[in-house]
Parts: structure tokens; C-alpha cells; sequence
């Protein structure tokens, strides 16, 4: 490819975007080259902010004909290292794509474009006693074009699944600069290849997405949430099997560990629930219309796996107080040091044993390394974050990687592959799923303009 920016491609640019949103300053470009986490840096060659998919394909378009790579990039808060421009590539920032349509209260959808943020939608739907069925503590700044581009997942995939399926139309640019759309929100439509799904969960290597139809769910008026304190992964498993028999408004089931409790409260300068230790905790949240308190402190009544170590709320305030020893892990860990990330699922059957064997697992490879797992137990999805190591120092990744793979597991959950596990795609995808994965990426962009060295090694 082209490692020259001609300068006649800079002012056509321009002409597009209009000059104050082509940025070449290195001084106003750096913010967008580095990563959420701080540990994949770039350089951008610049950063061009379109305003609306005539434009995004006209950038796409020029870009491609120059050879210049463009790296999509919505709120930035990929933990994988997938929006960032690594070897020089210019970035494509949709965040003025941010307009949000009128909300359909009958088909319970709403037309965004791909720049608006996830707490921007919410806002949306809810005067309509509507909200959007994925939720993430990186609501402020990721953008739903970005979280359709990763089929973000999130604390509510329990009852309503992940992105994907709340995509139910898409805009997009590919890399030749055309525009392929289905927006007009049929509610059926076996026409084909459904691309919009395709799409769904790329990372901005086939297509830059531009609106989206996103399908919506009533908002419940009543929430109610238990902390709990349990003795053991079985006993949490347990209770959280015997949770989604029992209450029909089930929305989340979260867990997480003493050492990131403790990590949180020093980070966050509050207490902990409670003053001794337990060897898990889990989080639960009921919600409907009608009270939800009292079915759920009914339900936790009766389960053998509760003790004394338990606190349920109802109060919005006292539900968020209980929510942040959950929510709080991923900054309270990244304020403790730049750390790899790896979100895997394991089958649930498998996840007592992948806990007990990857401290051990990781201490095997580097003594001095500190790991703290939490996440979604529904899904058996973990978030497990090792400190302690260097950016470049893989060895752990992979030692944690092949035993989810061995578990039967995912290497990546939620998060998608970026370019931090595109090295182990391999372990959980087969060969003849990479090729056919290929053939689509060479049918689509043949010159490897969008995101190259993204999910391929
Ligand atoms: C505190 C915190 C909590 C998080 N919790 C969760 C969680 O619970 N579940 C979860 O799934 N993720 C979570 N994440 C990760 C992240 O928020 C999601 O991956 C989110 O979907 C990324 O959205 P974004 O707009 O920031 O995308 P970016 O980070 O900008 O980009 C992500 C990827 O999508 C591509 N992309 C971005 N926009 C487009 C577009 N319009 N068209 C095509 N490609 C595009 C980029 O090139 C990149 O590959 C969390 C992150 C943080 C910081």
C-alpha cells in the first residue's frame, strides 16, 4: 500500500468533510491512537470525521483509490485493540454520525445512525417506556455502530440476547465506496443473504456501518437487585440455574471475585459489602412492572446456597450502590496498572474448573503476575484480566487462551479478536472456518482497506 499521503488526497478530503474535520495535527490526532487500555498505541495518518454516509463513502472511496487503509473508529472503548490505527492507517471516526430518528412506539424500533452513543439511545427510548436490550458500563462513549461492528454483549444478554439481535436493519459502506442498505424495517425479509448479519460482529473489516434499525423493549418500571456472598462457583452456578426457572423478569447474573471486590474498594474508596471474605459473589437483577423486590427476596429465601451474606434492593440508589462493586471492576483494574484483557466463555459445566486452574495457569508463566476475573455467569463469560505483564508478553494470553480452548470454550465472548487474539484464532476456530472467513474478507475488500490486521493474523 501507498505510505504517502499524497496531498492532493488530503484536499479532496477536505472538499468532502469540509477542512475542521480532516485532522493531520499530531497534537489532535493522538487521542485517537491509542486504545482504551492504553496498551495498543498508534499514529494515525489522519483523521477524517464525516458527517453522514454520502460522505463516509466518498472517504472510503478516496481513500481506497489512494491505497491509504482507513481503521473505523466509533467511543473508542474496544478492549482489543480493534479501532486502533496501529501502522500508520488513517482513522474514520463516525461519532458525527450521532443523529437518532423518531421512536417507533408500535414496532418498538428506532433509526440511529452509527455515531450515536448507547446512553444517547437510551435517553431516546425512554420516554416511551421503551430502552434498548443491550446494556455495558462503557454506555457513555460506545456508539451502536461500533457495538453492532463487535455484536457487543453486556449485562442484559440473559434475557435479551447480544447486539446482533437487536439489529433489525443496517446501512453500510463497503470498501469500494458503494452503499448497501436495508433499513425500511419489514418485519420479515428472506431475500437472500442477510449482509446486516454478516456484518454484525466484523470490526469494521467488511463494511463501515452507518445507520442501523434497532429493535427495542419496554422499559420495566420495578427493579430489584441481590449481592450475595457464596461459599463456592458451584453453589453460584446453582443459584443462578434455579434463578432463571423461578423469576420470569431475570435480566442479569453477574459474578465476581475478592480480589477485585478489594481492588474496587480501594479504588473506589468505599467499604465492602461485607467485612469477611467470600469465595464468590454474585449479583442479580429482577425487573418488570409490579414489585420485584419480593419475589426475589422469596426466591433467595428458600435457596440453600444463601447465607448471611446477602443485600437486596429496590431503591434506585441502593441497586446502583450494589451495582458498582460489579461495574466498577473494569476501571478499578485498569487504574491498577495497563492490563491484557481476555474475555472467554467456557461452557458452564467447565467454569469451576477453568477458575481453579487459571490463577495456577498464569502464576506457571510469570510468578509476578496478578489476575482478576469477573463477568457474565449466565453465559459462563469471564473477564479475565492478568496485570503484571509486559504489552509485548503474550505467553500468558495464550497459556489462559488454550485452556478455554481445551475446555471447549471461546477465546472471545464479547470483546471480538481485534489484533490482540488474532494470533489465537486458531485455537476455537477451525481452518476451514478461517478460510471461509477469508474468501468473504477477499470478496469484499480485496485490497485490505478496512481495519486490515484486524481478527486475521
Ligand atoms: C468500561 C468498559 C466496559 C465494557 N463492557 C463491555 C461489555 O459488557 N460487553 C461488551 O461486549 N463490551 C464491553 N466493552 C467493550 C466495548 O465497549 C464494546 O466493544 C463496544 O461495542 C465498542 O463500541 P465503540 O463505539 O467504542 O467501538 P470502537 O472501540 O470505536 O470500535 C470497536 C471495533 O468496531 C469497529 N467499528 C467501530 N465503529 C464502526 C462502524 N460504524 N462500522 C464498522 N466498524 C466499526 C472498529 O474498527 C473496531 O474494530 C466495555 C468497554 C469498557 C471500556
Amino acid at each position: 500500500l501507498n505510505r504517502d499521503v499524497p496531498d492532493p488526497l488530503l484536499l479532496r478530503l477536505a472538499g468532502i468533510v469540509g477542512p475542521d474535520h480532516l485532522l493531520t495535527d499530531p497534537d489532535m490526532t493522538s487521542g485517537y491512537g491509542s486504545d482504551w487500555t492504553g496498551r495498543f498505541r498508534g499514529s494515525p495518518r489522519f483523521v477524517v470525521r464525516p458527517a453522514d454516509t454520502a460522505e463516509v463513502a466518498a472517504v472510503v472511496a478516496e481513500c481506497g483509490a489512494a491505497g491509504i487503509p482507513v481503521v473505523p473508529q466509533g467511543g473508542n472503548t474496544s478492549l482489543v485493540g480493534g479501532a486502533t490505527p496501529l501502522h500508520g492507517e488513517a482513522v474514520l471516526s463516525l461519532g458525527r454520525l450521532s443523529e437518532i430518528g423518531a421512536v417507533d412506539p408500535a414496532g418498538q424500533e428506532v433509526l440511529a445512525g452509527a455515531g450515536a452513543t448507547l446512553a444517547a439511545l437510551q435517553d431516546a427510548a425512554r420516554p416511551h417506556g421503551l430502552r434498548f436490550g443491550v446494556d455495558l458500563a462503557s454506555r457513555d462513549s460506545a456508539t451502536v455502530g461500533g457495538m453492532a461492528a463487535t455484536n457487543a454483549g453486556g449485562i442484559h444478554v440473559l434475557r435479551h440476547g447480544m447486539m446482533r439481535a437487536q439489529v433489525a436493519g443496517m446501512e453500510a459502506v463497503l470498501a469500494d465506496g458503494s452503499v448497501i442498505s436495508r433499513l425500511t424495517g419489514a418485519g420479515k425479509d428472506n431475500t437472500g443473504y442477510d449482509l446486516p448479519n454478516l456484518l454484525a460482529g466484523s470490526e469494521g473489516t467488511l463494511g463501515v456501518i452507518t445507520r442501523l434499525r434497532l429493535r427495542l423493549v419496554p422499559d420495566p418500571s420495578d427493579r430489584a437487585v441481590a449481592l450475595l456472598g457464596l461459599r463456592s462457583v458451584a453453589d453460584a452456578l446453582s443459584l443462578v440455574g434455579a434463578a432463571r426457572a423461578a423469576l420470569p423478569g431475570l435480566e442479569a447474573a453477574e459474578a465476581f471475585f475478592q480480589d477485585g471486590l478489594e481492588l474496587v474498594c480501594a479504588h473506589a474508596g468505599v467499604a465492602p459489602p461485607w467485612p469477611e471474605a467470600h469465595a464468590v459473589y454474585v449479583l442479580v437483577e429482577s425487573a418488570g412492572t409490579g414489585d420485584q423486590l419480593s419475589p426475589l427476596a422469596e426466591f433467595l429465601a428458600e435457596r440453600p446456597e444463601v447465607g448471611l451474606a446477602a443485600a437486596v434492593a429496590a431503591e434506585a440508589r441502593d441497586r446502583e450502590r450494589l451495582w458498582a462493586y460489579r461495574e466498577r471492576h473494569t476501571e478499578a483494574v485498569n487504574a491498577a496498572g495497563v492490563p491484557h484483557k481476555l474475555d472467554v466463555a467456557v461452557p458452564l459445566a467447565a467454569l469451576e474448573e477453568f477458575l481453579a486452574r487459571a490463577n495456577e495457569t498464569v502464576s506457571t508463566v510469570e510468578p509476578n503476575a496478578r489476575v482478576v476475573t469477573f463477568g457474565h455467569l449466565a453465559e459462563g463469560n469471564l473477564h479475565v484480566n492478568i496485570l503484571g505483564l509486559e504489552p509485548e508478553d503474550e505467553r500468558a494470553d495464550e497459556a489462559i487462551l488454550r485452556l478455554v480452548a481445551d475446555l471447549g470454550g471461546s477465546i472471545s465472548a464479547e470483546h471480538g479478536i481485534g489484533v490482540a487474539k488474532r494470533r489465537f484464532l486458531h485455537l476455537t476456530r477451525s481452518a476451514a472456518d478461517i478460510a471461509a472467513m477469508r474468501a468473504l474478507k477477499a470478496a469484499l475488500d480485496p485490497r485490505g482497506i478496512l481495519n486490515p490486521g484486524v481478527i486475521f493474523p
